[in-house]
């Protein structure tokens, strides 16, 4: 009598091996005994055909049946001349059904936005594989550079709900995400220097209530000298918001990418995407160096870069490349400003490091090269960045510049993210276009992504949605098989 196999017999073999090894999953007649043999070649593929020597290969006279299974994250079917062959041998032939691809939450890109993604659906128990071209948070990449702003004031009326959720998680995102963020909440105040101005924010802090920032709050001159000691005297009012603040971009990207590697993701460092694989209208995974790996979602958070990926499967991401300055000061002596500035009719973010160095930024540019892996500095910018904050802040123009660079990062077509899945192209989520803001919403953007992912209610990415400006008209590519 033969033994019959079910579906729960296929769950309980151990697929091991890497990602990247196709390997033979064998039971003899049913039985318990189990043995496993690579396939005579390395396979690098979702769909991997057995040719007649691989099952001339993995055939052994008298067996009556076999399981065969691709790798982790692969597929496999049988080429005529293998069927034909064990069909003689009388040899019943069972492909286990893609194994872990049915499992993975793909994600590409580990910025904070990535990780901090990977983290939340990782936390879900579910399988993550995230794939990095680069480092963690390094050079040119946004979460490398960013300036670590927290901030919740004069956020966009679509970013309102994430920012309020991000900043009742920062306060305890250190010991959530065990490890030291360098978080400081001192507050975040933007700076008028005329009548006019100050009256601009008095509208300003209203629209804040509205939104539900309801501690931001009108501080005249005086008030805002204090905040700040040494603040030039022309300052006449600000919008003080004090549950605003600054962390480490580089400490917390690290931090996410290690928590969600505790609650066992996979990081595949130093691996590029090249493109997205698409079947009928649905993303089934990615190209990646080295081979195609298939996942049953796939999460695009390449950072200024996920145009390349969607175009790989006909999508046109309305986002463009920046590169945004920063400057670091030579340490002050003394550390008196606590919280972040800015200014209503300058171009500047600034702040001073535990160290006692100021950390100057906002919005001056410097430019990508061409081919987007690097940039170079204005000196246009430079000074600029450097004459506003001195003048703002004299004691800013008493150090010298220690170091400037510029980060990469998406700027979408409105100022606000592309978030959330694309209605008729099933398995795909963007997390996109942050547009120089994205640093302080990451603890939110993954919570929410995780969420949609899982199928909950997420109303808090509604005005967020891709589908808002990009035209989903699917190219013939992303409707058809996409070639492997
Ligand atoms: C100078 C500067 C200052 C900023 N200041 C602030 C601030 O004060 N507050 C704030 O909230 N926000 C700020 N931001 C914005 C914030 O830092 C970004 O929005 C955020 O870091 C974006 O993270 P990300 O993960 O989407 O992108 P990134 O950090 O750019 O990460 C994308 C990752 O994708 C990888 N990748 C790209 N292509 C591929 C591929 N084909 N295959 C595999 N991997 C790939 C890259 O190597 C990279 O690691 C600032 C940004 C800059 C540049």
């Amino acid at each position: 009598m033969k033994p019959s196999i079910d579906q729960t017999s296929f769950g309980s073999i151990t697929i091991e091996g890497t990602i990247f090894e196709h390997d033979v999953i064998i039971r003899l007649n049913g039985l318990v005994e189990k043995r496993k043999k690579k396939l005579s070649k390395a396979v690098y593929g979702t769909s991997h055909i057995v040719s007649l020597a691989e099952a001339k290969h993995v055939y052994e006279k008298g067996t009556e049946r076999l399981i065969i299974g691709a790798g982790q994250y692969g597929n496999v079917t049988l080429s005529d001349e293998a069927a034909d062959y064990f069909k003689r041998k009388h040899c019943q032939v069972d492909l286990l059904p893609t194994p872990m691809a049915i499992r993975t939450w793909m994600i590409i890109g580990a910025g904070v936005i990535g990780s901090s993604i990977a983290y939340h659906l990782a936390r879900q128990g579910r399988q993550v594989l995230v794939v990095e071209r680069s480092e963690i948070a390094a050079s040119p990449a946004a979460s490398w550079a960013s300036a670590g702003g927290v901030r919740r004031q004069g956020r966009h009326p679509a970013e309102a709900m994430l920012a309020i959720e991000a900043i009742e998680r920062w306060r305890t995102l250190e010991q959530e995400l065990e490890a030291d963020l360098h978080y400081r909440q001192g507050g975040n105040l933007l700076l008028a220097e005329s009548e006019g101005e100050a009256d601009q924010l008095s509208e300003f802090v209203h629209r804040q209530h509205e939104l539900g920032f309801i501690d931001v709050r009108l501080v005249d001159g005086k008030e805002a000298r204090a905040l700040v000691p040494g603040l030039n005297n022309q300052i006449v009012a600000g919008s003080f918001s004090p549950s605003d603040g600054q962390a480490d971009p580089v400490a917390t990207t690290h931090a996410f990418a290690s928590a969600a590697q505790r609650y066992g993701a996979t990081y595949r460092i130093g691996t590029a995407a090249l493109g997205l694989l698409s079947h009928r209208e649905r993303i089934v995974g990615a190209r990646i160096e080295h081979g195609e790996v298939e996942a049953k979602h796939v999460v695009l958070a390449a950072g200024t870069w996920s145009d390349e990926l969607a175009a790989s499967v006909g999508l046109q991401l309305p986002i463009r490349t920046r590169a945004l300055q920063m400057i670091l000061s030579t340490p002050a002596q003394r550390n008196e400003l606590q919280l972040v500035i800015s200014a209503v009719r300058r171009v500047l973010s600034l702040k001073q490091l535990v160290n006692g160095a100021f950390l100057l930024g906002g919005g001056w540019l410097g430019d990508p090269t061409p081919d987007r892996r690097s940039y170079t500095m204005r000196p246009s910018s430079i000074q600029g960045n450097w004459a506003t904050a001195s003048e703002l802040l004299p004691a800013v123009g008493e150090q010298r510049i220690a170091r400037s660079w510029c980060g990469l990062e998406a700027l979408s077509i409105d100022d606000i993210p592309l978030v959330g899945v694309i209605p008729g192209l099933d398995g795909l989520t963007l997390a996109v276009g942050f547009s120089g803001h994205g640093f302080a919403l990451a603890p939110a953007v993954g919570r929410s992504v995780a969420d949609q992912i899982d199928g909950r209610p997420t109303p808090e990415l509604d005005g967020l949605c891709p589908n808002r400006v990009i035209n989903f008209q699917l190219s013939e590519s992303a409707q058809g098989d996409s070639t492997h």
